[in-house]
């Protein structure tokens, strides 16, 4: 079928569907369809007896599955009797799926669109949340995006996976273009480099291969991502080498993500000691309070009112999702499309719903006598007053005895944070888990510390 009869028989169809509404259904079931369909026109393609039709995002999409696809696919079928189906993608799975079938050759003309494109919108510092697991690589990134030359080459952000490398990778191109929007930035996966290099060099076209090595030694700042896919690819490691020396020795930035330490990838020698000839910043897992301060700078892309959802669901989702933050990103996303299409509140119960029992949500186990108890073998303990525990005292003593007891409440008795800040002079939740990270993090190096809550929990028992 070409595009206009699909585009002509997916409007038949939705036209249909509105008219079964309209007759059948309330005024808001009907605005409700107006609504959702007002700005989805965008066939695609069709294939494999699939309409494609791209909607603006995930939200949408997950509408559209929910409530219409099943109805429209009806209404296909009775139309033209096959079994043609919707199916529908976002606008970002359709960037990927064009980039399957037709394979970008390597750009004749450099677009400044184009590259900007490549950069994912919202990959920006601005949306990057600075917590300590990534507080120095933050810091050397806004160095390098601010320099005017190359200032240490290469950057090389490494991490584990869904921790923010790419993200951090293409805010430095977004700021760098924001300043100089004729800066060349060209943002490159491993795997597209080698594609293209393939591509390039197995047509046996001079062309090729001179419009392939133009493209990129043209680049001002180069950013590839994810280099450990250069394991295993000789011919590759050797061309990326070319270009690595080109763009060094005229002080291009380039930066690079990993999953590794370079001296942990399997590669030639040569290049595995260019990686190490600038400086390496890693992204490590997010603690509680980065991960809840995410979660909150996602909610405000999800909805318009991100305080509808309140601070115990953030953090339940938290406590769940430690040590990726696509997929704690991705858990918050369920969890709003979930009650947003169904019009349930934003409650705890609703997220057992929604992610289907993988959340531990912390029943109030602790009771306000264990807290008071608490309170007083710390205040003993350090020789400070409950009140002083309470208080808003900065002193060094208090701050640690108060951070401390943050910490086995926390820990401890699976304390909400809101509880614990409720009966500590009332401070938010944000406060707490700041408290409890400081501990956290050093607890298992720091015999003292580890001496301290221990003895606390012991006195606690008793
Ligand atoms: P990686 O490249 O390390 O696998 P990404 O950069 O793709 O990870 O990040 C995965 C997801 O997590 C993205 O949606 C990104 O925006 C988000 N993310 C990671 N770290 C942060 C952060 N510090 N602030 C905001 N979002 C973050
Ligand atoms: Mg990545």
């Amino acid at each position: 079928m070409i595009i206009e009869d699909t585009n002509n028989l997916f409007k038949q169809a939705l036209s249909s569907l509105e008219q079964e509404i309209k007759n059948s259904e309330s005024e808001i079931a009907h605005n409700n369809f107006l609504t959702t369909f007002a700005n989805i026109i965008d066939v695609y393609k069709f294939e494999n007896n699939f309409i494609y039709i791209t909607v603006s995002d995930y939200m949408l999409k997950f509408k559209v599955e929910k409530f219409y696809s099943s109805r429209l696919n009806d209404i296909l079928h009775n139309l033209t009797n096959e079994n043609i189906r919707v199916k529908f993608i976002t606008t970002e799975e359709k960037e990927e799926d064009e980039k399957k079938i037709n394979p970008s050759i390597t750009p004749e003309v450099i677009d400044i669109n184009k590259t900007k494109r490549r950069l994912r919108a919202e990959f920006t510092f601005d949306n990057f949340v600075v917590g300590e697991s990534n507080r120095f690589a933050y810091s050397e990134a806004r160095q390098v995006a601010n320099s005017p030359y190359a200032l240490f080459n290469p950057l090389y952000i490494m991490g584990d996976v869904g921790l923010g490398k790419t993200h951090l990778m293409m805010a430095i191109g977004h700021y760098i273009l924001d300043n100089n929007p004729n800066a060349n930035v060209i943002y490159t996966s491993t795997q597209q480099f080698a594609d293209d290099y393939f591509r390039a060099t197995s047509r046996k076209d001079r062309e090729e291969m001179i419009k392939f090595a133009d493209y990129y030694r043209g680049a001002d700042v180069l950013l590839v991502d994810d280099i450990q896919f250069l394991e295993g690819k000789q011919a590759t490691q050797e061309e990326f080498f070319k270009y690595f020396d080109y763009l060094h020795e005229h002080n291009k930035q380039i930066i690079v993500t990993s999953d590794r330490v370079a001296t942990d990838l399997k590669l030639m020698a040569r290049l595995k000691s260019r990686f190490t000839w600038g400086v390496v910043v890693e992204v490590k897992t997010p603690d509680l309070s980065l991960r809840i301060n995410i979660l909150r700078r996602k909610l405000a892309f999800l909805i318009q009112n991100p305080k509808d959802v309140p601070d115990d669901v953030l953090e339940a989702i938290a406590n769940s999702f430690t040590n990726n933050v696509r997929e704690l990103e991705g858990a918050l996303r369920t969890y709003v499309n979930f009650c947003v299409s169904f019009s349930l509140p934003f409650t705890l119960e609703n997220i057992n719903e929604a992610l289907g029992k993988s959340i531990t949500t912390s029943d109030n186990v602790v009771k306000s006598k264990d807290i008071d108890n608490l309170k007083s073998i710390i205040a003993s303990y350090f020789q400070i007053s409950v009140e002083d525990l309470v208080s808003d005292s900065r002193k060094s003593q208090i701050v640690y005895a108060r951070n401390i007891s943050f910490y086995i409440l926390r820990e401890e008795f699976k304390t909400p944070l809101k509880k614990i800040g409720d009966y500590f002079g009332n401070r938010d939740h944000a406060t707490v888990a700041h408290g409890y990270d400081k501990i956290k993090s050093v607890i298992e190096t720091n015999q003292q510390i580890k001496n301290d809550v221990n003895y606390v929990i012991k006195k606690m028992s008793k």
